[in-house]
């Protein structure tokens, strides 16, 4: 026999009875969205590699170590090179300026769920296939503490909506982008004699991005983060001000939230604002989501009008599906969904399969769910099949009811049985499944 084929590692399939609660999140999602005026954009699942250097920073894990970039076989292939898309913000900003959303909309409230690709080494929670839910809240109006504000807000209102409890959100301010620079500065001069010790790892990203180095998992590069005393003191007035505008909002919307001044996120384009959610549970991979603000970014990727006074300001966050599917299971409430279908038919005779076939497509038309056996089994096993696919209802084609212009109809519970003709049956059967029962 052939060798069967396995799902690349890293990828997971999503088999029939787990789309339930993926749906379930989707639907409740959009639900939310709408709620909060943003509106769904679908942008490729690979991008231009240049977009992402240009914006998540060529120094970042995600574009240093994890872009999957594509290729085409094709010899008169373009030039350009092409990655799956590592996360949604990059692509969301390129549409944006790509069609002048600035100058259609004050405030473009967008919103997307699909696949993300990044070449991890896999693990619980970690794939190289996986899925988020975002949002992004971009425009000249942007600049507005109350929008952070909106923003957490709506994250933790999705989690709820989602049935998640005890997550925890943890924010922080980098400041403006002289603040974040000027921070980058503090930290590379507080460590400079302190980072002899360290991993090869943590000296590479006290080079290359020494903000890696606060979050870092090495329990040494812990030990000397935790000694550096990191406060506010990075932070301008400006920034200072925003910060505490945030908390005040998120105070009156009673949102409870820790300050964590270690939080700054792997990617290049935050600013202001930073936010994460995690849920302890989930072990060492326990970011559920994070978001945070990101006003340069725009400019950066060729947006923005020059002749207007203020930059085009962004904030947004993206959820990881999985992550959150693996918080409900550890919740115990994820239940496996079970097949389902409101009739079965049961012919006792090969023959009576066209008559079969006929009733199942009438019931069909009708809206009921109908399926039969094509596989031309014995009564008995049809009856297994039945049980098999979760029919409420088997409706029995025997001689008597085939001679009778009939129909019986079983009721899989009670086992109670009634035989209905069959030029009624549709209305009798919609009238059981209404009640459940005979
Ligand atoms: P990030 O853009 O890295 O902040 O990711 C946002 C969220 O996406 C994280 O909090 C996770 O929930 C999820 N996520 C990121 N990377 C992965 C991955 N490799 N596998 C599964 N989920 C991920």
């Amino acid at each position: 026999m052939a060798d069967k084929l396995s799902n690349p590692r890293g990828t997971a399939d999503i088999l029939p009875n787990e789309t339930p609660a993926w749906r379930f999140l989707e639907k409740t999602a959009c639900e939310l969205f709408r709620v909060y005026g943003y509106r769904e954009i679908r942008t490729p699942i690979f991008e231009e590699v240049s977009l992402f250097k240009r914006s998540l920073g060529e120094t970042t894990e995600v574009v240093n170590k994890q872009l999957l970039e594509v290729r085409s076989q094709r010899a008169d292939a373009e030039d350009a090179s092409f990655a799956l898309r590592p996360e949604g913000t990059a692509p969301v900003v390129r549409v944006y300026n790509q069609n002048g959303l600035e100058r259609a909309e004050g405030l473009s409230k967008l919103f997307y769920i699909g696949p993300m690709f990044r070449g991890e080494r896999p693990q619980k929670g970690r794939l190289r296939q996986f899925h988020q839910i975002g949002a992004e809240a971009i425009g000249y109006q942007g600049d507005n503490p109350l929008l952070d504000v909106e923003m957490i807000a709506l994250a933790s209102r999705l989690l709820t909506a989602f049935g998640v409890n005890g997550f925890k959100l943890k924010v922080n301010s980098l400041g403006t982008a002289e603040d974040k620079a000027g921070f980058a500065q503090w930290l590379r001069a507080e460590l400079k004699g302190k980072i002899g010790h360290l991993s090869e790892e943590c000296k590479n990203q006290y080079e290359r991005n020494v903000f890696r180095l606060l979050d870092s998992k090495d329990k040494d590069c812990q030990e000397v983060i935790r000694s550096l005393n990191i406060g506010t003191a990075h932070l301008s007035e400006r920034g200072l001000k925003y910060f505490e505008a945030v908390k005040k909002g998120l105070d009156q919307l009673g949102i409870a939230y820790e300050v964590s001044n270690q939080l700054v996120r792997g990617l290049d384009y935050y600013t202001h604002t930073v936010f994460e959610i995690s849920y302890e549970g989930l072990g060492a991979q326990d970011a559920l989501g994070a978001g945070g603000r990101y006003n340069c970014l725009i400019e950066q990727l060729g947006g923005g009008d020059k002749r207007m006074d203020q930059p085009v300001a962004a904030i947004g966050f993206a959820f990881g599906i999985e992550r959150i599917l693996l918080a409900l299971k550890d919740q115990g409430k994820l239940s496996d969904v079970k097949p389902s279908i409101d009739a079965y038919l049961v012919s006792f005779d090969r023959g009576f399969e066209d008559n079969a076939f006929q009733l199942v497509n009438t019931l069909r038309q009708e809206g009921i769910s109908a399926d039969m056996d094509f596989g031309g089994r014995a009564a008995k096993q049809q009856f297994t099949q039945a049980d098999k696919r979760g029919a409420k209802f088997v409706l029995i084609l025997g001689e008597e009811e085939v001679k009778n212009g009939a129909v019986s109809v079983k009721d899989m519970v009670t086992g109670n049985q009634v035989t209905v003709p069959l030029n009624n049956v549709v209305k009798q059967l919609k009238l059981m499944i209404e009640k459940g029962s005979i």
